[in-house]
């Protein structure tokens, strides 16, 4: 229901986490965020009021890293369970990805990962994004690249940004049918799914265009279609208080 993604010199896991709270108006079952430290990639996830998440964290707090995605959920496919709250990871744990709407085709995708030996653990449609992801990166190493590979196959409509920690200074999102929104901030940068999550860092903002992947980096970000050819982007200054 609400996506946050964020890379920069602050505290990701504070970034997320206010960005999520300015996005709870929207409603939600669950909640969850990723961050990528020392190497490595870690998250958690509740079902219930970001306050749970909350007080996961507090109880098993996080690695304090640069770059981190986090979301609210509101179940379409698989009840609101912590298995099934977002981020989903592949079955290394190096990639983690959350998403905003429905993948129709997941079934298809979710017996083809099976038959090549993926153990999928939840019941959503979001997961097999993340086996998809993990094993395009296996072969191209760019997460970018990746998920124009993966959003080639699914169909539906979706938000949907990724970390992947061989690639820890980089956010990625694309999008169908499905809102994204980047901030541009000074050696930072926000993927969220409402600029809602972001105005209090930036207001320099760009709206992505149907079937757009942006690799956002702390210098800048970078936008191309689901083939890889540069996209004309729409940037606007965000001059209301959301
Ligand atoms: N279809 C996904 C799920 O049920 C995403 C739902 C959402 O937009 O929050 O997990």
């Amino acid at each position: 229901c609400g996506i946050v993604g964020y890379v920069g010199g602050q505290c990701a896991l504070d970034v997320v986490l206010a960005g999520l709270r300015r996005l709870e108006y929207r409603g939600y079952d669950s909640a969850g965020v990723a961050v990528l430290a020392d190497g490595g990639l870690a998250s958690a996830k509740k079902a219930g009021k970001l306050a749970n998440l909350e007080k996961e964290l507090s109880d098993r707090p996080l690695p304090s890293g640069p770059t981190g995605i986090g979301h609210t959920r509101w179940a379409t496919h698989g009840g609101p369970t912590d298995t099934n709250a977002h981020p989903h990871l592949d079955n290394a744990g190096r990639v983690a990805v959350v998403h905003n709407g429905i993948i129709e085709n997941f079934a298809e995708l979710r017996a083809e990962l099976a038959e090549r030996g993926h153990g999928l653990e939840s019941e959503t449609d979001t997961e097999v994004v993340a086996h998809l992801l993990a094993e395009s990166f296996s072969s191209c190493g760019d997460l970018a690249e990746s998920m124009r590979q993966v959003c080639r196959r699914l169909e539906g409509a979706f938000t949907l940004v990724a970390v992947h920690a061989d690639e820890p200074d980089v956010v990625v999102g694309a999008r169908r049918n499905s809102p994204l929104v980047v901030g541009v901030g000074d050696g930072e940068a926000f993927l969220a799914s409402d600029v809602a999550a972001f105005i209090a860092h930036t207001r320099e903002a760009i709206e992505l265009g149907q079937d757009q992947v942006v690799e956002a980096r702390r210098d800048g970000v970078t936008v191309t279609d689901f083939d890889g050819a540069p996209a004309d982007v729409r940037a606007y200054h965000v001059d209301w208080d959301a």
